[in-house]
């Protein structure tokens, strides 16, 4: 079986469709499975909100998914991230907020462990170093777990001797062993690693290999939805920097 992994899509709709063309020009992927924050940021909650649907995936709630909901306050929010909430609120239907309200926080598949932010705290944390990853190797029994919330491709592994990052770079595989690990395929809506192409990653689970892609969208055409809908103009710059 092989899994497409995607996450913090931020209802960037350009980003989403050419991610999903990607996956269906592969061809054999079985599940998409997605790490949350489908909405918030972006343009497009509901389209997203759809797309995400209609290609049955597997999804968890983010941090945007629930503020959106009306779920969790927004206080802890940036100014950017307060503004777009409050607007893609007010441009969901009952049924999407219902649907982004249960969403659940995590899902077991096989050996991963799905979540947004961390095992420690499934919404707000984020793992970007060594130090948080190790602490989180004791909050999850499965082997592996996947995380977004980032936006940023990262990879670490549960050694004898503590706790190594592990490089993930486009169409290179990562053998995944008996080691446990924390994957995070990067974001598809709003990369902030200083590459702008939208990421995701595909399991094999066959041949147990990780690996991250990277596609090209049309980044001005959300530029231009996010200028028509009057979010914060940083929305739209940052897209062109990936950060
Ligand atoms: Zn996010």
């Amino acid at each position: 079986m092989r899994y497409a992994v995607i996450a913090d899509i931020h209802a960037n709709l350009a980003a989403l469709t050419a991610v999903l063309e990607d996956i269906e020009r592969k061809g054999d992927i079985d599940e998409i499975w997605c790490l949350g924050d489908i909405v918030g940021y972006g343009p497009d909650p509901a389209e997203c909100i759809e797309l995400v649907r209609r290609y049955r995936c597997v999804c968890i709630a983010g941090n945007h998914d629930r503020a959106a909901a009306g779920e969790i306050d927004t206080r802890y929010f940036n100014a950017h991230a307060d503004a777009a909430i409050r607007w893609t609120s007010a441009h969901l239907t009952e049924k999407d907020t219902a649907y982004l309200a249960n969403l659940p926080l995590t899902v077991e598949k096989g050996d991963f462990l799905l979540v947004h932010g961390s095992p420690m705290d499934n919404l707000f944390e984020y793992i970007i170093g060594k130090g948080i990853a190790e602490r989180n190797f004791g909050f999850f029994q499965s082997r592996y777990c996947l995380v977004g919330h980032s936006h940023v491709p990262l990879a670490f592994k549960k050694g004898e001797e503590g706790c190594l990052p592990v490089s993930l770079s486009p169409g290179v595989g990562v053998v995944l062993g008996s080691a446990r690990m924390i994957l995070n395929p990067g974001g598809v809506g709003q990369p902030r690693d200083g590459d702008p192409r939208a990421s995701y990653a595909v399991y094999d689970g066959d041949g147990h290999i990780f690996r991250l892609f990277r596609v090209e969208y049309d980044i001005e055409a959300t530029q231009d939805r996010i200028m028509q809908a009057g979010l914060p103009v940083h929305l739209a710059t940052r897209l062109k920097e990936g950060k």
